[in-house]
């Protein structure tokens, strides 16, 4: 890579979330090896955010560099329709093994936010099923993030989620308050009273409710109390409201349970998956759906057709890193692993909460977070964590870091160090 080659980067190319004019410095990555991204010029940066949430065995595994290989020997793509292929297959039936009870059928996407799009149609396809076409509005609770698609958007924090900018283009949609009931602290049922308002008040229009279980995540980096979690499911019940979990950031162990609802011991009626779901190797998503939902789909309008087919839809080597890194996942600590980290970056960043620019130090599962009183300069935080060998990036006020379950405990004090040192100079 040339400056030049850079140059061109930077007329040229979108980054996530930034503007062609005035462009932020990116880093070229020209490989990456376990827990380490290697740059350009040999410099070698522990990875503090697991290509946000997804690589959590590292980077250039054995086991799924090879299961891509030999997927790619026999067929990397096919299309779906009228066809079937074995990688779809046995992915298919890890989900229904390892996702919570009832959760049965399939459908499989090309990313998280399109997943949610599917997952939306298929609440609202439900209620026309069942002849109640005026259910076909979603609630939701702030601080939330769904992704970048309309129908993702408009499910997502109003104001994170900037519904001013697309205002008009957005659905209006329900929310009720940002739950303030940490996990690490006892629970006041009196934090479910704005959400049962809500529901108790639109049953008639409400499809669904979605949410993120237990953490919530590019919204706020915030944990709530699994009883909350219990309690929205009753509520669903009582209302006679499809509960929607997106655990597209927390499926596959972040939260030290394989899934978040599992810290409930609850199951949705429709849960969403991604990121992870490769161990970060290539994009692919999953609805996973109880089979009352599915059935009364079934039964539905448009002879029971589901509206949703994606081209790239089950692709055939996605689904066999997907079934590898499943696999890995589960022949591994990952339960230790992640209450090791979790306890590393309790101890670790604690003596941040001194720092006069500090609002609050919280972590759960192998998530750990800084919010700042002020946002950070991310160009130049960035620049001192490359000097200092570490990737990290941070958001907004939001200082975090979401590692490889595999990393060391010297690499990850490396990255606390990173962070409690910019806390402190905040
Ligand atoms: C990342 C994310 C999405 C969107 O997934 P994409 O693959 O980026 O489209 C949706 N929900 C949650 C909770 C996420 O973290």
């Amino acid at each position: 890579m040339t400056l030049l080659d850079l140059e061109f980067d930077r007329h040229h190319i979108w980054h996530p979330y930034t503007s062609l004019r005035d462009s932020l410095p990116v880093y070229p990555v020209v490989a990456a090896d376990g827990c380490e991204l290697i740059l350009e010029n040999g410099q070698r940066l522990i990875d503090g955010m697991s290509s946000w949430w997804a690589a959590i065995h590292g980077y250039n595994h054995p086991t799924l560099n090879s299961a891509l290989q030999l997927q790619a020997q026999r067929v990397s793509h096919v299309m779906f329709g009228g066809i079937t292929h074995a990688p779809a297959i046995e992915l298919a039936k890890r989900l229904v093994n390892i996702t919570p009870t009832g959760l049965n059928k399939v459908f499989f996407a090309d990313s998280g936010s399109v997943a949610i799009e599917v997952a939306i149609k298929m609440a609202v396809q439900y209620w026309l099923s069942r002849d109640l076409p005026s259910k076909n509005r979603l609630a939701s609770i702030r601080g939330g993030y769904h992704g970048d698609t309309f129908a993702a958007m408009s499910v997502s924090d109003p104001v994170n989620g900037m519904h001013s900018l697309f205002q008009g283009s957005l659905r209006q949609q329900l929310f009720a308050p940002r739950p303030e009931c940490p996990p690490n602290q006892a629970f006041d049922s009196g934090c479910l009273s704005a959400l049962e308002q809500l529901l108790a008040s639109h049953q008639h229009e409400l499809a669904a409710l979605i949410l993120e279980p237990i953490v919530q995540g590019a919204g706020g980096m915030r944990f709530y109390h699994p009883d909350y979690l219990r309690g929205a499911r009753e509520l669903c019940d009582r209302y006679d409201i499809l509960l929607i979990a997106d655990e597209i950031a927390t499926g596959f162990g972040r939260s030290g349970a394989l899934f978040a609802c599992d810290h409930a011991g609850i199951s949705p009626d429709i849960m969403c998956l991604g990121k992870a779901l490769t161990g970060g190797y290539l994009t692919l998503a999953a609805v996973v759906v109880s089979d009352a939902v599915a059935t009364t789909i079934s039964n539905g309008p448009a002879a029971g057709t589901l509206m949703h087919g994606p081209t790239f839809m089950g692709n055939p080597l996605a689904c066999a890193v997907a079934c590898a890194s499943i696999d890995l996942l589960l022949a591994s600590p990952w339960q230790q692993r992640v209450d090791a980290i979790c306890q590393q970056l309790q101890c670790q960043l604690e003596p941040a909460r001194q720092a006069a620019g500090v609002r609050d130090v919280r972590c759960f599962g192998a998530i750990g977070v800084i919010e700042l009183r002020e946002p950070l300069d991310v160009a130049a935080f960035q620049r001192e964590c490359v000097e200092a060998g570490v990737w990290l990036r941070p958001f907004g006020r939001l200082l975090y870091c979401m590692p490889p379950f595999t990393i060391s405990s010297e690499q990850l004090q490396k990255l606390t160090q990173q962070m409690v040192k910019t806390a402190f100079s905040c």
